[in-house]
């Protein structure tokens, strides 16, 4: 089985005009290869936390990224000996080779979804783990600092990003409700599942 670890659990104030925001970062690690999620951009943090793994960038043998929006992805080239699994059309890119990767390219226990609504091309994990199915959403379910972390698949998207459809937004998060016993938003604290 995989094991998960939010290395940086994501966060968004929104200002005045615009945000202080970075996004959830996990480390997974399966069958002998280590993956990190949205690296994010709070370059601080995230050097911080693999310092307390006793890795180095190059000890990641890939990069998952959720969607296109800086704040989950700007720091994904600092990982230099990793493959990225991307968003774009489900390309993984390993330096400037693009193949069409399958949803179990990370191995086994974890699976690559598509996952529309926040934008279109966005994609979430399912990993399997000893606690149980964790859900690594990216940006499907979100919430901004402070706010009541009460779930409801209507729920607003706050970003309002290009491309956002509310109508793809709600079947997705509907279909990580019914295979997770936990979610880790793309901003803000892992929840269990109420079945
Ligand atoms: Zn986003």
């Amino acid at each position: 089985m995989a094991e998960v670890k939010v290395l940086i659990e994501g966060y968004a104030k929104e200002r005045e005009n615009g945000w202080v925001a970075s996004s959830t970062t996990c480390l997974i690690t399966s069958e002998g290869k280590k993956i990190i999620t949205d690296p994010g951009c709070n370059r601080e943090r995230l050097l911080g936390a693999l310092i307390k793994e006793k890795l180095t960038t190059n000890d990641i043998d890939y990069v998952f990224l959720s969607h296109c929006h800086p704040d989950h992805i700007l720091l994904a080239g600092i990982f230099e000996k990793a493959k990225f699994i991307t968003f774009d059309t489900n390309l993984m890119y390993d330096k400037d080779s693009l193949t069409e990767f399958g949803e179990q390219v990370l191995g086994r226990d974890i699976k690559i979804i598509e996952t529309p609504g926040h934008v279109l091309e966005h994609l979430s994990l399912l990993v399997i783990t000893p606690k149980g199915k964790i859900a690594i959403a990216g940006d499907v379910i979100w919430w901004i600092d402070g706010e009541k972390q009460n779930f409801d698949i209507n729920q607003k998207d706050h970003s309002q990003a290009k491309g956002m459809n509310m109508k793809k937004l709600i079947t997705s998060r509907k279909r990580l409700l019914e295979i997770a016993d936990y979610i880790i938003p793309g901003h803000g604290r892992m929840f269990k599942v109420n079945k």
